[in-house]
């Protein structure tokens, strides 16, 4: 479906209140998304990244956090995430069935990983 200009104009204002009603419907609707019935194209993407999520445990494997999906991020346990992404897509690997080198963690936690396993590259070094 094509949007109108006015219709343009109005998910521009209300831009906020859109987010807020996709968090909700995405939270009600968990079920049906991971059963992988696609409401509509324009989600599909965003709904491959829930069932990957939800594939996963669907909360963060170290503190629990899974009050939003859009804090929690898909993590390659042995670490080089970001090289690796340039080759394949960890969200496909996932809903293929392989979720053996993967978890899921909040941002938080996350950052505290790259910490950890030194994967903080500084740009003075
Ligand atoms: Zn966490």
């Amino acid at each position: 479906m094509k949007q109108s200009d006015a219709q343009r104009a109005w998910r521009a204002r209300h831009k906020n209140h859109i987010a807020k009603y996709m968090v909700a419907y995405n939270l009600r609707n968990r079920e049906v998304i991971a059963a992988g019935k696609v409401v509509s194209n324009r989600r599909r993407e965003l709904y491959q990244r829930v069932r990957a999520q939800l594939k996963l445990g669907g909360k963060c494997v170290r503190c629990g956090f899974d009050h939003d999906y859009r804090a929690l991020q898909i993590d390659h346990i042995a670490g080089g995430g970001s090289r690796r992404r340039l080759k394949h897509d960890p969200i496909k690997d996932i809903l293929a069935g392989n979720t053996k080198k993967y978890q899921l963690l909040c941002a938080n936690c996350n950052w505290i990983k790259r910490y950890e396993m030194n994967e903080v590259y500084c740009a003075r070094s």
